[in-house]
């Protein structure tokens, strides 16, 4: 007896070497090979007469031997088996090239099943090296047969043979897993009927009935993951702020928030009286003003007498905040203070003690404010930029320290709407979809190598007009293994040829292999103005506000993913000049060109985000995010999103009733260990 734990090697004919290339396939068991699902399928169910088959088609035809299979020896060694067989509509000549041995699998007068790519010469049709077998035991024509993903060693016969013979001897093993009411809500078909289909449909309708309930069971699955570990939506009791009137600090400002800043400042203003703790993301692309909506909070925050605080994730960008929030609300009588990892002992010392003290009303910080020690009384609101920066673990830290803060998490990361919801799930979300009046917009342009001598006069001229200019590369130095063959900038070695080019002139270089001191030295030299160029890796990628920098040229941007180069260029464009983002590729691969393009043309970070999953898929997306989704098998998270949304209030239907999902012992097992592969990728 065989069961879903049985070994693959148990199958016939799989030895110790096959079954570790079934093992690169993560196929262990029987139980793998019938959730490893095929990748595409060959439709061979449609019998074609040989005169309808159309040359350049791949068909399948049924027809009788009608001449004795010849083998014959032809140029270099080349031997040919050559036969014709006919059906009621017509002929068609067979060729083998290299296989001697069919001549006598083949017999005058007997009708076979053959599938291959037709071709004509003259008025003779011709198939070569058809996949052939008897007609009255069709084992691979005249269906549908799945074609899987494979490796040099497992030939996709073999794969099928494994499928079929796991089906067989498990298939009705394979557990519905669902509950009875979901599958019913959403007519879904049988879990046995699913796994037999998904491998050897029927017809194309019993595919996609098939796939239909396999998506919605993975998809299911994940909204039950991702609602396992955030929680539920549930609100639950938080600090009462008192109300007040935000047209009060609006008149405070130097100018006049847009729409989206009001209304998200509003709704965290609504979450934060309500008596509900808040935990709200404000997602916005570069340069929309997400931190004025965090002002506006902090600012409501304090006129409760509350403190706020504020994290960031480098130094850098904790003193940038500082400046920031100084300007937004000092005016008003905040009074603020700043710690940072770098202060020395005795400067951390007065700060801790002036905070425990209550003398300030907003603390902006890098990690160092995480650190237990720090006390802070009355904390009503946590800030958190960057989120995909921070993990859980820190928010929870935070969390920690205060009676239930409220969290305001602000991303600059634009990820598709629908997306959002399922990554954030536990978060409520202020979309700033509106950018400041006035921006001026950033002319991105895409060059190749022979522009290079222009583009050092345009560096000249942008910084002789005393603006500044970031280079980015992709990498850090010299790839030592692959030596001088590698056409990578590193950002090493181009900050050096760029110090060649313009002697006079300041080069500076940052990337993520100094030490954090030494970036921040080098950061902080920039924003004061004394590095004319700084080349970097992608370090600049997170919030640093430089209005004087109004070129930013990107080394090799077919290495960087679209949201990256995004992300990238939302460093410039800030100041009151024309910017430039140039885009330097000599790759001529289509996709990558596709992908710059819509740089080029775009500069909505969303549509760029849109498009960036579009074009890779969300595997890739997601892949050198923190935030990424676990690897789905069968559903796609593009295309399957709607599934994904009914799966998701499915999902929380079934375990607003049942939490913990005590009454489905299956589903439990199946959530869990999506929880287990998915690991610290799960945000
Ligand atoms: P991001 O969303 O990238 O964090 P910032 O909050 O840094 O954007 O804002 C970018 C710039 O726009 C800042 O210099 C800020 O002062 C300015 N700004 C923000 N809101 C407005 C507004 N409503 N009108 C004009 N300028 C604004
Ligand atoms: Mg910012």
């Amino acid at each position: 007896m065989v069961h879903m734990d049985t070994p693959i090697s148990r199958l016939p004919g799989i030895g110790d070497k096959k079954a570790a290339a079934f093992g690169k396939l993560g196929i262990f068991t029987y139980g793998d090979m019938i959730s490893y699902f095929p990748r595409k399928y060959d439709d061979r169910s449609v019998m074609t007469p040989i005169a309808m088959a159309i040359p350049e088609d791949t068909c399948c035809v049924q027809a009788m031997v009608t001449t004795t299979p010849k083998l014959s020896r032809i140029r270099q060694g080349m031997e040919l088996v050559k036969f014709r067989i006919a059906d009621d509509s017509g002929v068609m000549d067979i060729t083998y090239f290299n296989q001697p041995y069919v001549k006598n699998q083949l017999v005058l007068g007997e009708t076979y099943n053959f599938y291959g790519k037709v071709s004509a010469s003259g008025s003779r049709k011709t198939m070569s090296n058809p996949v052939f077998e008897k007609a009255e035991h069709p084992r691979v024509t005249g269906r549908i047969i799945p074609v899987y993903r494979s490796t040099a060693l497992l030939s996709q016969k073999v794969l099928i043979n494994a499928a079929e013979q796991c089906l067989e001897g498990c298939g009705h093993l394979v557990s519905d897993f669902l509950p009875p009411e979901v599958s019913q809500r959403n007519n879904l078909c049988q879990a046995q009927y699913a796994y037999h289909n998904i491998h050897f449909p029927e017809n194309m309708m019993a595919l996609d009935i098939a796939r239909r309930r396999l998506v919605f069971e993975e998809l299911f699955v994940l909204a039950c993951a991702i609602r396992t570990m955030h929680g539920s939506k549930t609100p639950v009791d938080g600090l009462r702020l008192n109300s007040c009137n935000l047209n009060d600090f609006y008149a405070t400002l130097p100018f006049t928030p847009t729409g989206a800043q009001k209304r998200a400042m509003e709704a965290a203003l609504n979450d934060m009286t309500s008596g509900l703790n808040m935990n709200r993301l404000v997602q916005g692309d570069v340069g929309s003003g997400k931190t004025l909506v965090a002002a506006g909070c902090i600012w409501a925050a304090a006129q409760s007498g509350k403190v706020s605080v504020m994290m960031a994730p480098t130094e850098i960008l904790a003193e940038q905040h500082l400046h920031t929030m100084q300007k937004f609300l000092e005016p008003c009588g905040l009074r603020i203070g700043l710690l940072k990892g770098s202060m020395t002992a005795k400067e951390k010392r007065t700060v801790k003690a002036q905070l425990a003290a209550g003398e300030f009303d907003l603390m902006v910080g890098t990690h160092a404010v995480l650190t237990d020690d720090v006390e802070i009384p009355n904390l009503a609101l946590v800030v958190v930029d960057e989120q995909h920066r921070f993990g859980v673990e820190q928010r929870a830290a935070l969390a920690r320290k205060g009676e239930k803060p409220h969290v305001l998490v602000m991303s600059a990361t634009p990820i598709p709407r629908t997306l959002a919801l399922i990554i954030y799930g536990d978060l409520d979300v202020s979309i700033i979809d509106e950018l400041p009046p006035g921006r001026q917009p950033i002319d991105t342009l895409l060059i190749n190598e022979s522009y290079r001598q222009r583009l050092n006069g345009f560096i000249r001229k942008q910084v002789e007009d005393g603006r500044q200019v970031f280079v980015i590369c992709p990498k850090v130095e010299e790839d030592e293994e692959k030596g001088t063959s590698s056409e990578l900038k590193s950002a090493e070695e181009h900050a050096k040829y760029l110090q060649e080019v313009f002697p006079d002139l300041t080069v500076g270089c940052v990337h993520g292999r100094l030490k954090e001191k030494q970036k921040d030295a080098v950061m902080s030299a920039f924003v004061r103005g004394e590095i004319n160029i700084l080349v970097a890796t992608t370090v600049v990628e997170v919030g640093v506000d430089i209005p004087n920098a109004n070129l930013m040229i990107i080394e090799n941007a077919d290495r960087f993913g679209l949201s990256q180069l995004h992300q990238l260029r939302g460093r410039i464009g800030r100041g009151q000049y024309k910017s430039w983002c140039v885009l330097v590729s000599d790759s001529r691969n289509e996709l990558s060109r596709e992908r710059l393009k819509i740089m080029v043309k775009t500069s909505d970070g969303f549509a760029i985000s849109e498009e960036d999953l579009r074009l890779r898929g969300p595997g890739d997306f997601f892949g050198n995010r923190q935030h990424g989704l676990p690897e789905t098998h069968i559903a796609d998270l593009g295309a399957d999103m709607n599934v994904l949304l009914t799966a998701q209030e499915e999902a929380n239907a079934i375990m607003d009733e049942d939490p913990d999902l005590t009454a489905y012992p299956a589903l439990r097992k199946k959530v869990q260990s999506m929880i287990e592969k998915a690991g610290s990728t799960f945000n």
